[in-house]
């Protein structure tokens, strides 16, 4: 019996078609970024030859990707990395797939890193897959630097990063502060700020994919900037700096919480989008 013949563009229409009926926003792109994990192929080489023919298991692979990102299974989850400031992660279910609002924040931590005393000390608190803490540390080599989360799955996934993208940094598993022993000159943080009850209006992608701990910031969604911004201050040096990511609502609210408690030159830094997104203030004792 004749084999059936699959060509790269034959399967890759097949894709796009299923996703778009399965009502996927970018089901072209997904289509392609499937094919591309599939087949290792680049869009030179597919134009060169669309006509090639894929083996029968990247046909099968290929098919139950498709299968997977229909049943809202996040693109990155399948092909397990997300780039961020440029470099690859590796991602699953246990972390929060890095976003590119978060660039926002590195970017502005790199400022204050570059302004300070070289060999600085950075926290993350609430690393995730650790993407915030390990870019910064490549684009600014000689900090030290400190990931913690309360999740051992997620400090895994921390931990790997930071050999794939060939980085030193320490892991602490640590609910907030608690583990937390020395000082920063800066604290980074990009925490669940999410209203509870905003959740469930979220697409199902992030509903049901990434981690519920890292998006929910309980009900108002500033519990913990709350907690961060009291507790941050025994874990700040003289003059240290705190930073976070905050959602597009939050910068009056947080600016005020960070003022209450006694930091200074507090500064809201907007996003690409022209929306609030990343929060500074320093700490100073006297
Ligand atoms: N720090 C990680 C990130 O920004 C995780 C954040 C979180 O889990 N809320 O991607």
């Amino acid at each position: 019996m004749k084999q059936k013949i699959f060509t790269l563009q034959k399967i890759y229409k097949e894709g796009v078609a299923a996703l778009t009926e399965a009502g996927i926003a970018e089901a072209a792109l997904d289509a392609w970024y499937l094919l591309e994990y599939v087949t290792n192929i680049s869009r030179a080489s597919y134009y060169g030859d669309p006509e090639r023919e894929l083996t029968e298991g990247q046909v099968r692979q290929y098919r139950d990707c498709i299968a997977r990102r229909k049943s809202r299974i996040p693109l990155q989850h399948i092909t397990g990395e997300q780039e961020f400031m440029g470099y690859s992660f590796y991602v699953n279910e246990h972390v929060l797939i890095p976003r590119q609002d978060t660039e926002v924040l590195v970017e502005e931590a790199i400022k204050v890193v570059r302004a300070g005393t070289p060999g600085m000390k950075v926290l993350d608190m609430c690393t995730g897959s650790g993407c915030i803490l390990l870019s910064l540390l490549k684009l600014c080599p000689g900090t030290v630097g400190t990931g913690c989360d309360i999740s051992e799955d997620a400090l895994k996934v921390a931990k790997r990063n930071s050999e794939r993208l060939e980085v030193a940094a320490e892991f602490v598993q640590s609910n907030l502060f608690e583990h937390i022993e020395e000082k920063y000159q800066l604290i980074v943080s990009n925490p669940p700020y999410i209203r509870t009850a905003v959740i469930e209006e979220l697409q199902e992608e992030v509903r049901f994919h990434d981690p519920r701990i890292a998006l929910d910031g309980r009900e108002d969604g500033l519990y913990f900037y709350r907690k961060i911004i009291k507790e941050g201050k025994r874990y700040l040096e003289d003059g240290g700096f705190l930073m976070f990511e905050i959602g597009h609502d939050q910068g009056s609210d947080v600016s005020y919480l960070m003022g209450e408690s006694g930091y200074k030159d507090i500064k809201v830094k907007k996003d690409l989008a022209g929306l609030d997104r990343v929060v500074t203030g320093m700490y100073n004792k006297r």
